[in-house]
């Protein structure tokens, strides 16, 4: 039904051979996220059922958008709060049922009245905590971000950032094994949403909460926390014993700050988890971002009448029928 893959520091990304989907799971001393749901009830209760092997710690649920293979499992996950950007909410009051229906019939005619049977029993939950820009969660040791780049693969794409780990879930707006879908994408702002995710770098909060000859000495420390980095966990106890801050009281939690600012400060993504596919490099999102600054360019063309669409076709990065759905989306966000 799935398999985990260990992505960071107390965090996993889920694969599920089912549409390739990937759903992610981070964990903190207190508290711990699920990144997005599955595709019904049944899939929702296998994944629920994973994580518990994981850990017991109580949940929240943060929905990447409003697709179904990504939303339609969190009746699974009981009460809990549903993070998603308020655009998602909407959408999945006014599209849940047709998606649910289209998606239906294209089991039925695969033959899956299984996969059919468990969608079309499905209950669909709308989030409750909305995102509308940013959002910080506290798991209890960790703060984990939530960010609406712009529109994307959807009006209302929502990443999560683990700025301790240099690590993305990226949703939609990153694809892995296939080319990224358009059918409600804004294709001209997609490669701007891909800058931000990959600019994740800015300094933490506690960073910003320390004083300035703590932050020269932390400075000192950078070299030891890339080493702690290459050689977690035994480096991170390793730049506990060699950090020269005897005489402070606060010595391991100073050490323990320069960890984290350091980490988050080198926090370009390291690892990014794509809504479908494998995890994937920043190098891998910034070739993609590449191809979706084509596929906008031709857009802009053919919308300006500059390319017909057989021009378009035969440019484009990515085969029929993603392009088409492109060219079909408005050229404004
Ligand atoms: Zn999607």
């Amino acid at each position: 039904m799935g398999r985990w893959i260990e992505v960071g520091d107390r965090a996993w990304a889920r694969r599920h051979a089912e549409l390739d989907l990937t759903l992610g799971l981070v964990v903190g001393d207190r508290a711990c996220l699920v990144i997005d749901t599955g595709a019904d009830e049944g899939q929702g209760a296998a994944f629920a059922a994973a994580v518990r092997e994981l850990t017991d710690l109580p949940w929240s649920v943060v929905l990447t958008h409003a697709h179904f293979d990504h939303c339609f499992g969190t009746a699974a996950f009981g009460e809990c709060p549903v993070w998603a950007h308020p655009g998602c909410r909407a959408d999945l009051a006014a599209t849940g049922e047709a998606q649910r229906s289209a998606w239906v019939e294209h089991y039925r005619q695969k033959g899956d009245s299984e996969a059919a049977d468990r969608l079309a029993r499905a209950r669909v939950v709308l989030p409750d905590r909305p995102v509308e820009t940013t959002a910080e969660i506290d798991l209890g040791g960790r703060l984990v971000r939530l960010a609406h780049p712009g529109p994307g693969h959807t009006g209302h794409d929502l990443v999560v950032h683990v700025p301790d780990s240099g690590l993305v879930f990226a949703g939609d707006l990153v694809e892995q094994g296939a080319p990224p879908s358009f059918g409600d994408a804004f294709p001209l702002a997609w490669p701007s949403a891909l800058d931000r995710l990959l600019d994740f770098a800015e300094p933490t909060d506690r960073a910003d909460r320390l004083e300035p000859t703590e932050l020269a000495e932390l400075a000192e420390l950078a070299e030891l926390a890339e080493l702690a980095d290459r050689a977690e966990p035994a480096g991170r106890a390793d730049l506990a014993d060699r950090a020269d801050l005897t005489d402070r009281g606060d010595r391991a939690e100073l050490v323990e700050a320069a960890y984290r600012v350091y980490r988050a400060e080198l926090a370009e993504p390291r690892t990014v988890v794509p809504g479908h596919g494998e995890p994937v490099d920043a190098a891998f999102v910034a070739a993609q971002r590449a191809e979706l600054a084509e596929v906008a360019g031709l857009c802009r063309a053919f919308a300006a009448g500059e390319l017909t669409r057989a021009e378009a076709l035969a440019r484009s990065p990515y085969p029929e029928p993603f392009i088409s759905d492109a060219l079909a989306r408005p050229v404004s966000s």
